[in-house]
């Protein structure tokens, strides 16, 4: 995960996307969970990793079903990847 430029998540795809070549992948029952971490001295804090709209756009073109993100309070979020929607941009439909 050192490669700059690359996601979290499109890494996620990438290897997943390979691992389907050599077997049947079940994407509905994959469950991304997307955690970031803050290092800041000696203190490791979770920081806000929602999915960005390229990955949100990779993510909904696999049939990968739900996502969950670490947030800046310590918990996770999670939706269906399907609903996943940034608050930046207006709904497209298809
Ligand atoms: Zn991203």
């Amino acid at each position: 995960m050192n490669d700059p430029g690359i996601h979290a998540e499109s890494y996620v795809i990438k290897k997943l996307k390979y691992m389907e070549t050599k077997r049947k992948l079940k994407w509905e029952k994959i469950h991304i969970i997307v955690v970031r971490l803050n290092k800041r001295n000696e203190d490791i804090s979770f920081s806000m990793s929602k999915p960005c709209i390229q990955c949100k756009e990779a993510l909904q073109k696999t049939k990968i079903n739900l996502i969950s993100w670490s947030n800046d309070q310590g918990s996770f979020d999670s939706c269906k990847v399907c609903e996943l929607c940034s608050s930046h941009v207006s709904r497209k439909y298809r």
